[in-house]
């Protein structure tokens, strides 16, 4: 299939992106990688007057340290994140995260933008953004605003993001000392969509858990922060007695929703053996 007739612009600055997106409203849609987008009006499941190409905005694709977190622009490919050293070296969950988006051609011209601004439920970057408490940057025409991870996911691919906005950029905060991450999901095939997936970031002092951040993804129609087994891991220790109380605990947190994959109960069940080898493996490492 075919997408229906669209209009398309390169514009050559943010303001003159600004100021289409401004003008047209809801007709326009920002293109980045395409990777999403051109698939779903080739089969007819989205459409747009106008498309405007913001591959164009070399502002959008750089990546800034700064004291507490790094700055990583929205046009960054998936394949650049996964080459960053310092997104390696300071955000190590979205840096496990990227070899589970996708396959090679898409992560090559996919873009951390894309995906965050898309927020498909089953997607791995706005789980990760949940955990990492990252904050996204949007910019319209009065200029920047910054949103929390936690409030910009607000439903099905609906996000705090409006139609005369762009996402510019994400703020990562700085993995600190005692800290750990883990990430997993499971998929029929590698590349796939995952069944379900969890991103856990864990802030420990003398053995003890003292901050817990946990989201999942693909189990309802946002990510989803779970914050009984948050609260369940809180001034824990990771071990067997620990991660069965938090594994316990999923049932409290995940809606009783299924898929055309998964059953609500295997859905749960699926949670809660991937939360376990996560926290398990998150143990290993004191
Ligand atoms: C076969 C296949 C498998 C895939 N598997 C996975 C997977 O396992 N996990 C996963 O996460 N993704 C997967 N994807 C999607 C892929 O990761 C896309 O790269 C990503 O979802 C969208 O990024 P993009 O840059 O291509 O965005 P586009 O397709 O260009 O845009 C996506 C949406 O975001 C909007 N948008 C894009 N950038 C901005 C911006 N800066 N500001 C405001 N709005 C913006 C667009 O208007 C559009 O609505 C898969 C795609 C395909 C085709």
């Amino acid at each position: 299939m075919k997408a229906p007739a669209f209009d398309y612009c390169k514009p050559q600055s943010l303001a003159q992106a600004l100021e289409v997106l401004q003008t047209q409203g809801d007709a326009a849609q920002v293109l980045a990688g395409g990777q999403s987008l051109l698939a779903m009006m080739n089969l007819r499941l989205g459409a747009a007057s106008l498309l405007v190409d913001i591959t164009g905005l070399d502002e959008l694709k750089t990546v800034t340290e700064q004291a507490d977190h790094l700055r990583i622009g929205a046009l960054v490919t998936h394949s650049q994140l996964l080459a960053h050293p310092l997104v390696a070296k300071h955000v190590p969950l979205l840096h496990q995260a990227v070899p589970n988006v996708a396959h090679l051609a898409i992560r090559n011209r996919g873009t951390l933008g894309g995906s965050l601004a898309l927020a498909d439920p089953a997607a791995e970057y706005p789980a990760v953004a949940l955990a990492c408490e990252a904050v996204m940057v949007l910019q319209g025409p009065q200029g920047e605003r910054r949103v929390k991870a936690r409030d910009f996911f607000q439903g099905l691919y609906a996000t705090a993001r409006q139609a005369h906005e762009l996402l510019v950029a994400v703020e990562w905060p700085k993995l600190k000392d005692g800290e750990r991450v883990g990430f997993d999901e499971l998929s029929r095939r590698r590349g796939d969509y995952a069944m379900v997936g969890v991103a856990a970031r864990l802030h420990m002092a003398a053995a003890k858990v003292t901050h817990a951040q946990v989201a999942l993804f693909s189990v309802a129609d946002t990510p989803l922060l779970v914050p009984h087994v948050m609260q369940a891991l809180q001034g824990q220790a990771l071990n067997p007695q620990s991660i069965r109380a938090a594994q316990e605990a999923l049932a409290q947190d995940l809606p009783a929703k299924g898929d055309l994959q998964s059953s609500p109960a295997t859905k749960l069940h699926l949670a809660k053996v991937l939360l376990g080898r996560v926290l398990s493996r998150m143990g290993e490492t004191s």
